[in-house]
Parts: C-alpha cells; structure tokens; sequence
C-alpha cells in the first residue's frame, strides 16, 4: 500500500506487473491516481499518454522517498518516472505511460543572495516568477527563454535560450549550483568543483540523470528600461553578415538581445503572434515596403538602460546601427519597461487563448544549424519548402559556441557560431486562421519531414533543439561524441532507466 496524506492507495495500481509489495510508500504531500489526464498532455498537444499516479510533492524528501522506492522495485517493475515542469513539451517528454509524474510546480521556493547576486530556486519555479521575485532587489536572471512561463528544471534540462545567449550562453551557462535527487534516490549538491560529472550531465541532460529540485542562478543587475528595434532585410546575406557582425561585438559596444525572424510572405509581417510590435504604430511603413511575395528578415535587438542615461541611448543606438545595412526605411523602434519586455510571449498567448488559438496542435522544430550551412538552409527551406506557408513564428538567431560549456549534455554544432532556427508553427484550420491560410497537422508535420530530409541528404550538420527521436541509433548521431558520456552516465545516476521516459532515449531492461 501507498500511504499518502489523506489518500491510500493499492500499490498493485502503481506497479500492475509486480507482486504485491510489503513497503509503504510516505509522502508529506498527495499522490493521485484518479485525475490524472493533465499530466497526459503538454504544449505540443500531440501525444496523450496517462500516468498511473502523479505526486504532488510537499518536500524534496518525497521525492527521494519515491525515487528509493521505484528504484528498489525496478528489478521486478517497469516503472518509470518523469518530473513535470510546465507541461511546454512539444512530443510528450514529461509524460510517464503508466508511471509516475512528479508534478514540480507544487515545490515552491525563491530566496535571493542579493550580495552574492545569485538566487537559491525550487526546480518547479516559473522563470516569471523568479524574475519578479529578483526585480524587488533591483537583480535579474542573466540568461532568459523568449516565454518566461516555463520552469527552471524544464529549460535547465534543455539548455534554455535567447537573444541574449549570444553574450551570456544559455541558461545552463548561468548556473552556479543543483540539488538533484538523481535516478536510485540519492540526492546531492553539485557544481563546477563538487560532484561536477553529476552537474554538467544534469544540465541540458533532458531529465536523464536525475529531478532537479533546487538551482543556484547567477543574477545581474537588472537594467529599467528597454530600447526595442526591429529592421528588415531582403538580403539574406546582408542579414546574417550584420546578426553575426552584433554578436561579435565587445559588451560594451554590443546590444544585449539579438535575434530575427523570417517574413515568407506578408502573413507573416502582420499576423506573427510575436510580431504585433509592427503594428498598430507602424503600418504606413510596412505597407510601403511593398514586400509581396519576397521573403524578408527581421532583425530585432534591444539596448537597456537606466533612467539617468536615458539621453545617451539614442546615440549610442545610432552609431550602432549606422554600421548596419538594412534597408533603409524599415527601422521600427518602441521603448518598455525591462519586465514587459521580457515578458513579451506571454501578452501574445494571452491574445490568442481569448481566440481558442493556444491549445491547439503545435508540430515545432527547432534545428541549430552551423552558421557554414545557414545560407544553403536558406535558399532550400525558407525559399523552396516554406514558400507561402507560415503558420506561424519562424526564428533566426545566432550564437557564440564558445559561451556553451562542452561539458554539459547539450548538443550543438561543431563551429563558432550556429543558428536556433526554430519554426514555431500551430496546427489551425483556415476558419480559425487570423489570416484564413490554415495548416493542417498533417500538412506541417510532413514539411518538418522534408526540412530533415533535405539537412540530411545535404549534410548540414544541424542538431535538434528539444530533440525527439524514436530509436537508438537516431539519438547516438545526435549526440554524436558525446553519446558514449551520455551512456556512462545513465548508468551511473539511472540504471534502472527509471527517469524522463517520454524523452524515449533509454527503455527499462526487463
Ligand atoms: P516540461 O515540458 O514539463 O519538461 C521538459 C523535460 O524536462 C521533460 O523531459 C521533463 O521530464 C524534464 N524536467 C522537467 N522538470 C525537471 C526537473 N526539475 N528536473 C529534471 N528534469 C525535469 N525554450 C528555449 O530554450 N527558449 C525559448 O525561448 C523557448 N520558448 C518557448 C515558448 C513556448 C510558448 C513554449 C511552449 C516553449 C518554449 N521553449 C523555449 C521550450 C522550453 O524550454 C521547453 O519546452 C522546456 O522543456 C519547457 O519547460 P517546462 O518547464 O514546461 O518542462
């Protein structure tokens, strides 16, 4: 039996295929098995695989303690255990078919070293919440995602990125300490310098080596406000040449956020759910750029600054884009508060939750493509196989291999510098399109095909962002040389193949 407060529960329905076990099961906090289709779906909406219980843990020590016992019955159990964060996987990475999902937003906790600038957070913690909890010390997080409605432990074991990794790296290059709790049920402190195998194979390890329950992150001080700038280019070397030109400029002279975006066609100008900065401001500029038909590129920055050098940003911002060479008529400038700006996705999701826009199918890709392949990219998927096919935001960014710590589990490409194309796109029908051009799940699902198709006939080199493969043999190229590490590891944290079975790398041997 399972003895939880207020709950017990036949331990036969957590373990179908084992004998009837003599342990208990303590939790401070509540295990159910009854209501437990939410942990059934995720953001990408396309696969519904239900648990047999979810934890809501009161205390890390639940963790452990359902961890040890999973462990200690994985000799004669399939059972398998994944934490979830928010829930914003695309291909059911935080389900467990059957298993046990640790739901991590019910461990709460943010505590702020104000003269250490770095902050002590739950792993189930939102990035938005952590921000605001960092702004009333006048800090911030260094390294942010587009959306702040995601958890720590969530981009932690991704790699969490943005347009400012170029200059900090990712999110898991900002973090000075973990408390994981790995896959037999031990828990321990790691960083750089203690149990530092454990640290870096827990980040942007996609929950293979443990549950993250607590994350040191490296603050800043938080600038007040944000100078936001997007041009367009037809060009896409000139575009490309000038992203790469901002990247590598000193910090002193550099803007803190680059990132840039494709325009196929002229949905995608005004209708982009991330793109309703063109417009109500700027719409006789966009109408006169006469864009029909062309592809165009958005390069989109931002400079932030205090209020006491308000009057320098002007000119500072000038002199760096004079150096630029986008097309002239189309630069567009707003100004915001550090947090709106930050915060920009989520005024986009609340818009299109009111239009039923937000839970529908999401079939995205993320690629990072070596910054040598990106034109050939270019000219093959964003002119040939997207043409006139949105549905969506599609993102390109590059960034500075050399702020990534080779000794994490993440996998990019092998140059200086690669691009996160991400195509963000939602499956929607024509009648519940903005623009009336829907695409069908079907439809986009087989055009991601054919984007991998042609990276690997071409020999691009790219590697997944939130990567999803079915087989052995697709995860070892991922990872490439880093596969054999990767392995060793499991074994080391995990060997019973217990955690994050939806990410589908490693199978329980029974
Ligand atoms: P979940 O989806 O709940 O979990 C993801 C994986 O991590 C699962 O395998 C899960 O088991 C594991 N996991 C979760 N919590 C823990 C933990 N505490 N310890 C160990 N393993 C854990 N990513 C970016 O990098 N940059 C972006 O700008 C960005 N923007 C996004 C915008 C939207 C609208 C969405 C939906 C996603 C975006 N993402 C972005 C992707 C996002 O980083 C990943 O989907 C991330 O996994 C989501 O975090 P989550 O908290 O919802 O994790």
């Amino acid at each position: 039996m399972i003895s939880a407060v207020g709950l017990t529960v036949d331990l036969k329905l957590l373990w179908p295929s084992k004998p009837p076990c003599p342990h208990c099961l303590h939790v401070d906090g509540r295990i159910d098995t009854s209501d437990t289709h939410l942990a059934a779906s995720d953001f990408g909406n396309m696969n519904h695989f239900s648990p047999a219980a979810v934890l809501y843990p009161a205390s890390v020590r639940d963790i452990v303690n359902l961890m040890k016992s999973v462990y200690r019955w994985s000799a004669y159990s399939k059972i398998t255990v994944a934490a979830r964060g928010h829930g914003h996987s695309i291909h059911g990475q935080a389900q467990a078919h059957n298993g046990v999902v640790v739901n991590m937003g019910s461990l709460r906790g943010i505590d702020v070293h104000i003269q250490d600038s770095y902050a002590d957070v739950s792993g189930g913690e939102l990035w938005i919440d952590v921000l605001h909890a960092t702004l009333k010390h006048g800090l911030a997080p260094r390294s942010f995602t587009d959306y702040l409605y995601l958890t720590v432990g969530g981009t932690l074991s991704n790699a969490g990125i943005s347009g400012q990794a170029f200059h900090h790296g990712p999110q898991i290059s900002n973090v000075l300490q973990l408390e994981v709790v790995t896959g037999k049920g031990d828990i321990f402190n790691c960083s750089r310098d203690k149990n530092a195998e454990l640290f870096h194979g827990v980040l942007g390890g996609l929950g293979q080596f443990g549950i993250i329950t607590k994350a040191r992150i490296e603050l800043e001080v938080a600038p007040q406000r944000v100078r936001w700038i997007r041009v367009l280019y037809s060009d896409f070397d000139a575009f490309t040449r000038d992203q790469e030109y901002l990247i590598s400029q000193p910090k002193k002279k550099a803007f803190d956020y680059v990132e840039g975006f494709v325009i196929v066609n002229n949905e995608g100008l005004l209708s982009n759910w991330r793109s309703s900065f063109f417009s109500p401001q700027n719409p006789v500029k966009v109408a006169t750029l006469n864009t029909k038909g062309r592809v165009l590129y958005c390069l989109e920055m931002t400079k932030n600054y205090d209020q006491q050098h308000a009057l320098h940003v002007d000119e500072e911002i000038e002199s760096m884009l004079a150096d630029l060479d986008f097309i002239p008529a189309s630069v567009f400038t707003t100004d915001v508060e550090y947090v709106e700006f930050l915060d920009r996705v989520h005024t986009a999701e609340l818009k299109l939750r009111a239009k039923g826009l937000w839970d529908v199918p999401h079939p995205w890709l993320n690629l990072l493509i070596p910054k040598s392949k990106i034109a050939q990219f270019d000219s093959a998927v964003f002119k040939d196989i997207l043409r006139n096919t949105t549905s969506g935001p599609i993102l390109v960014y590059p960034m500075n291999r050399n702020r990534w710590d080779e000794r994490s589990s993440a996998v990019i490409p092998d140059e200086d510098i690669f691009y996160l194309v991400g195509l963000l796109r939602s499956a929607v029908s024509s009648s519940s399109s903005s623009s009336g051009s829907g695409h069908s799940l079907g439809d986009l699902t087989d055009q991601n095909e054919r984007i991998l198709r042609f990276c690997r006939e071409s020999g691009i080199g790219e590697k997944q962002y939130l990567p999803h493969y079915r087989t052995e043999a697709e995860w070892k190229i991922h990872f490439g040389a880093k596969w054999d590490t990767f392995v060793e590891r499991k074994a080391r944290y995990d060997p019973s193949a217990i955690l994050s079975p939806g990410q589908q790398i490693f199978r329980a041997a029974l």
